[in-house]
């Protein structure tokens, strides 16, 4: 069982996500999170290009558990150090490399296999999971998602002004749109949830009426 929510930066992806996986007993699945971490492990280890031909040794590993998505490399609990402005400003052109999408798709896919899954990314809904039993696409406008990313990096202890954060969700929304590989790109049976005018318990309330309408599943 996998359910997808694909959308562009900011959209209310993961929060939403991680709301659905809660009730419905789901683990949850962040793709941003492992090109995030293949990006914060590329920078410290000086933007070395050939980190990506050999992803394989990279002991990449991540959890969910208690509602929180975990990111490892190696014994190293990189979860808060991959949302780092450096890290939001190469992930989009670490994530437009072929060789580590293909990486990033096979983790989610051995990982979905295992345990009935709710994702969030770019492309689930297109190219990681074709079949996914649900598919919902998140947008809102670029201001809307502007203002909700900077309220949060703000409450993580942060700094960060709000054009500076437009600026960056533009310039990603403008990188994941364009790349070669894999563009951001709605599938053509995913639902559109616009979430500009919704309020995040509209928004879950909405995805749970439809994944109840075409799954089995149940809610606690
Ligand atoms: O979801 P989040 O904003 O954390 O994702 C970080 C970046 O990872 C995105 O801007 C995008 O470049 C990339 N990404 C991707 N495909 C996915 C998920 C994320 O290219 N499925």
């Amino acid at each position: 069982m996998i359910i997808v929510l694909d959308g562009p930066a900011g959209s209310g992806k993961s929060s939403t996500a991680k709301a659905l996986a809660s009730k419905l007993t789901l683990q949850y699945l962040d793709s941003g999170a492992l090109y995030r971490a293949i990006s914060y492990q590329w920078i410290k280890t000086g933007k070395d290009l050939s980190l990506f031909d050999n992803l394989d040794e990279m002991p990449l590993t991540f959890t969910y558990d208690s509602g929180e998505f975990r990111v490892f490399i190696g014994e190293e609990d990189c979860t808060a150090a991959i949302r780092s402005k450096k890290v939001s400003g190469s992930v989009s052109k670490v994530a437009a490399n072929p060789t580590v999408r293909a990486f990033v798709n096979l983790l989610m896919r051995q990982h979905a296999n295992a345990h009935p899954s709710i994702a969030d990314g770019r492309d689930l809904g297109t190219v990681v999971f074709p079949d996914a039993e649900v598919k919902f696409f998140l947008q809102a406008s670029a201001e809307v998602r502007a203002q909700r990313r900077t309220k949060e990096v703000l409450e993580s202890g942060q700094n960060a002004s709000y054009e500076e954060v437009l600026q960056n969700i533009k310039e990603r929304d403008r990188l994941d749109s364009t790349r070669e590989h894999d563009p951001l790109r709605k599938a053509e049976d995913a639902i559109v949830v616009q979430t500009d005018q919704m309020t995040f318990d509209e928004q879950v309330a909405f995805c749970v009426e439809h994944i109840l309408s075409k799954t089995s599943l149940t809610i606690e």
